[in-house]
């Protein structure tokens, strides 16, 4: 074979070769470079600006010391720990390199071409991703229209009515990223009642520790009455872990013994393992991270009043903010600012801007930013 006759793409899955790569936030270092500032901040991947408690990185410390060892494959503690604090059984519990991982072994463990999975218009990109990466379909189910109370969300009884005899999963995030949209638990409920035995659901709750008490603990309720349930969560947002890469999902032990099958031996790591033990164990550090959340929205909310924007409703540590026109040129004045939010063209909402709510100093800088370049 001559080199010119290699052809990576023609040889590869089509799957594949349709996926469109994954645009993370851009790192603050990169836009310090790029645009020669410093003081830059980064309010563009929805992060804990707190950042991890000294009690997680005296963990990551004393790991660090055995880093020669592969980790406990089973990430033993972390369940305990984990079995613990939720009451579910060490069995239901699946541990992921970040929730993105658990997501991935649902759509590899229950889709294959000839199979389809339903998700909404807006949805976290990952779940596209995911399944075409299988070579299964994808069923985009239009979102809530302007107007609704939840406009953007997802529409429950259009994502039912949308599942076809193939259908194997539907995603639902709780509340979804990039809109902050939220479903409320009796309209969840009703929903995983009418969803069909041959349909897995998979409940995205990356953001819940933001959220009220009463509806994590509910979501947990259902996983005794409903076996097709999967609940994924993540140390990466409200436990400030971002870095390390630790999710999981809870489930029915049948599904999480499925996902145990494919999952790569050794997916979490002994520093994340550790740390988000540590991070599980630390109240305080929730509630510090909680409360900095709640005012830094506040805060936020206050300070757009007065300027050309409307903000859609949040229950994340992010705000989706709409300025009724293609926003690619204020994006670009707000980096030069030294400001980095997350644009959502890629979602089809050319108009809006998402911001993760930062501390009361970070915050201050976008207000500023924004107050700056709306005005020039
Ligand atoms: C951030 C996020 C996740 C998970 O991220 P990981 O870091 O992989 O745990 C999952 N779902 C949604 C909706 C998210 O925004």
């Amino acid at each position: 074979m001559s080199s010119t006759e290699f052809n990576a793409a023609a040889i590869a899955a089509s799957s594949v070769c349709d996926l469109t790569p994954y645009v993370p936030g851009k790192p603050l270092d990169e836009l310090e470079r790029e645009y020669g500032i410093s003081n830059a901040v980064k309010l563009a991947s929805n992060e804990n600006p707190l950042g991890p408690s000294a009690a997680v990185i005296a963990a990551v410390e004393r790991e660090a010391q055995q880093l020669n060892r592969y980790p406990d494959g089973n990430g033993y503690y972390l369940k305990q720990a984990l079995s613990q604090k939720l009451g579910v059984a060490p069995e239901q519990l699946t541990l992921g390199n970040g929730s993105n991982d658990v997501l991935v072994l649902l759509a590899e463990a229950f889709l294959t071409p000839g199979t389809s999975a339903v998700f909404s218009q807006y949805a976290f990109v990952v779940y596209p991703l995911a399944v075409k990466a299988t070579g299964a379909e994808s069923i985009v189910v239009p979102a809530n229209p302007a107007g609704h109370p939840q406009a953007l969300g997802h529409d429950l009884d259009a994502m039912l009515a949308a599942v076809r005899d193939d259908t194997r999963l539907v995603f639902i995030a709780n509340p979804n990223n990039p809109t902050g949209t939220w479903v409320e638990p009796d309209a969840l409920y009703a929903f995983l009642e009418a969803l069909p035995s041959h349909v897995v659901a998979v409940l995205d709750e990356a953001y819940c520790e933001y959220g009220e008490d009463a509806d994590v603990r509910r979501s947990l309720e259902w996983l005794q009455e409903f076996p097709n349930l999967v609940v994924t969560r993540t140390f990466s947002k409200i436990y400030g872990l971002a870095a390390l890469r630790v999710g999981y999902g809870m489930s029915s032990p049948e599904v999480a013994d499925l996902l145990n099958r494919i999952r790569q031996p050794f997916n979490v790591n002994s520093v994340a393992l550790a740390a988000a033990q540590a991070a599980l164990d630390d109240e305080g550090w929730l509630n510090l991270a909680r409360e900095l959340n709640s005012a830094g929205m506040a805060q936020l909310e206050a300070g757009l009043q007065g300027l050309p924007v409307t903000i859609v409703p949040s229950k994340g540590n992010f705000l989706l903010l709409d300025f009724g026109r293609d926003v690619a040129d204020l994006n670009e004045a707000l980096m030069r600012e030294g400001v980095i939010v997350r644009p959502v063209a890629n979602y089809g909402l050319p108009n809006h801007l998402r911001v993760s709510i930062g501390t009361q100093e970070e915050n201050g800088q976008l207000l500023k930013a924004l107050g700056k370049v709306l005005n020039s």
